[in-house]
């Protein structure tokens, strides 16, 4: 669970750590570690949930389905914090399956990317995530996940590459094979 105390208290630190004087007296910073905390609170949120049960949640209400056409949600806007430097990245996710019986309400896969966003998680990793969940209590015949991510501990610090984007992909199942993988790339 998020101990926003001990944040507060980390980004005293920094702010003392930066030598500027007399910052618990001055306008514009003496909330400033309270800011801090409330803001990891707000885009850490999913740290403060239980993942499973909201799995659980998330995936009661699925739909049988006799389609076996390939259902693609793309652009799915979120945000993450990257663990090597605890600054943000955003994101455009995009997610295919084929249903094996069960179909899920589309606005669960913006949900479900939120719960394994929301906290600090390597983009790699994520996309990861996405992919094994859907696996795992959706059991699709299989299904793609392509993350691009705009991160800014590249794009404000280090080399400074204020336009890179990075893109990190999964493929499970049925999209391993090419004519699958293909039309998913298409879509
Ligand atoms: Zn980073």
């Amino acid at each position: 669970m998020i101990d926003k105390k001990q944040i507060k208290d980390g980004a005293s630190t920094i702010l003392n750590g930066l030598g500027i004087k007399n910052w618990e007296t001055d306008e514009n910073f003496k909330d400033t570690p309270k800011r801090i905390a409330d803001a990891f609170f707000e885009v850490c949120g999913s740290l403060n949930l239980d993942t499973e049960y909201q799995f659980k949640k998330l995936f009661e209400s699925t739909y049988s389905s006799t389609n076996n056409q390939m259902i693609v949600i793309d652009k799915i806007r979120e945000y993450s914090i990257c663990p090597h430097h605890l600054f943000s990245y955003s994101m455009d996710v995009k997610i295919g399956y084929i249903p094996q019986g069960k179909v899920i309400g589309l606005s669960k896969l913006p949900r479900l990317v939120k719960l394994l966003a929301n906290k600090p998680v390597l983009q790699e990793t994520l996309t990861e995530d996405i992919a094994n969940a859907l696996m795992e209590y959706l059991v699709p015949l299989g299904c793609g996940v392509i993350v691009k991510a705009h991160h800014g501990c590249i794009s404000v610090r280090g080399v400074k590459q204020i336009d890179a984007i990075t893109t990190t992909s999964i493929m499970k199942g049925c999209f391993l094979v090419n004519p699958v993988k293909l039309e998913f790339l298409s879509l």
